[in-house]
């Protein structure tokens, strides 16, 4: 897998468990985020009682599996692991359901992309821990329902805007994860250099930090490409391997990479800044649209290369001058 993807790969995930924060206090950044859920924590203990359901949105990479992992934590809950893609059909959520031991947290990743036919069944699970089953087929066919033991569902999204209303509205709570600032980012590699033992001076690991798209788990795989550089050119200074590795990954100084300078150029080049729509973008760059969507143009928004607009996509003239590539300023903001 390519070092820069937000998704995490399989070998990936062993590394990313030892570097994960296991309590609130520990959990760097999103302050916003971390205060609205130690109040909700805080208030059900105090009733003892299971904390709401609770929605986790945000672009990959940027700490929702963590924070869920927190949540069972700090209330002294297991938490067992789903992924919408694997609920193909609401009988894979009712064994899932029905398999969950009282007061239990249920991770629900990638909740988006659950069937249908399981969204409607998660809608009366969260409302009233309750399930209809349906028994047998044609005339014969029943509907049994079935007692759930109560839990709390938190899931995860790319893509919040995807879900359902009546399932969005069944969450007591969204957390909404920004990505971080250089700073907080700072603090991240800070922390995992600590925790594997890799010196680096704190102006690498800034240097590092402003240039990992805003997200923890770049970030501390980047890390790793900066170690790997310190131990193969010996007497390198920190912030020549911090340039080296991330000039051989393809990551340019505003810590765009490949992906997100293509889609650049593709507007700039193929669109005349645009506006583009996004299935006629994916397509140019070969990507889907749903990558597109929800982790490129994210994180160039928030940069202030890319508008969306009514209309479609737009370069700003920050985005074409990134580009480098001379366009009509008139079409521009
Ligand atoms: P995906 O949606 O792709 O699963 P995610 O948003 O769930 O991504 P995590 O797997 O929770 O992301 O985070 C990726 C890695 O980044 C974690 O292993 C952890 O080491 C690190 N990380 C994330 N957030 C933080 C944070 N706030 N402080 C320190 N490390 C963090």
């Amino acid at each position: 897998a390519s070092p820069l993807q937000p998704e995490a790969s399989v070998e990936e995930l062993a590394f990313e468990g030892a570097l994960r924060p296991e309590t609130l206090a520990e959990f760097v950044g999103q302050p916003r985020v971390r205060g609205q859920l130690e109040l909700l924590l805080k208030a059900a203990a105090l009733q003892q009682r299971a904390p709401d359901h609770i929605l986790l949105a945000g672009p990959p990479g940027l700490g929702k599996t963590t924070l869920a992992m927190i949540i069972g934590n700090e209330s002294g809950r297991a938490v067992r692991m789903a992924s919408g893609p694997a609920i193909q059909h609401a009988g894979d959520l009712a064994a899932v359901l029905s398999a969950l031991v009282p007061g239990e947290v249920l991770f629900v990743d990638e909740i988006h992309r659950m069937a249908k036919s399981a969204e409607e069944m998660l809608y009366l699970a969260m409302e009233d821990f309750r399930i209809d089953i349906m028994v047998g087929k044609g005339a014969g066919a029943a509907s049994v329902p079935l007692e759930l033991s109560p839990f709390t569902l938190v899931a995860a999204t790319t893509r919040s805007g995807m879900l359902p209303a009546p399932l969005r509205d069944r969450f007591g709570f969204t957390a909404h994860l920004e990505f971080y600032s250089a700073e907080d980012l700072t603090r991240v590699v800070t922390r995992s250099a600590g925790m594997l033992d890799i010196q680096l001076t704190s102006a690498a690991a800034a240097e590092l930090a402003k240039r990992s798209r805003g997200t923890p788990r770049i970030a501390n795989r980047l890390l790793r490409r900066v170690r790997d550089w310190k131990l193969v050119h010996e007497g390198s200074s920190d912030i020549e391997a911090v340039h080296g590795a991330l000039e051989l990954y393809d990551v340019d100084a505003y810590g765009l990479d490949r992906l997100d300078r293509s889609v650049l150029e593709a507007i700039a080049k193929s669109f005349k800044g645009g506006p583009v729509g996004l299935t006629t973008l994916a397509a140019s760059v070969g990507e889907e649209a749903e990558t597109i969507e929800s982790v490129v143009e994210p994180y160039l928004v928030r940069e202030g290369l890319l508008a969306r607009t009514p209309r479609g996509r737009m370069l700003t003239s920050e985005g074409l001058r990134h580009t480098g590539i001379d366009g009509s300023p008139d079409q521009l903001d």
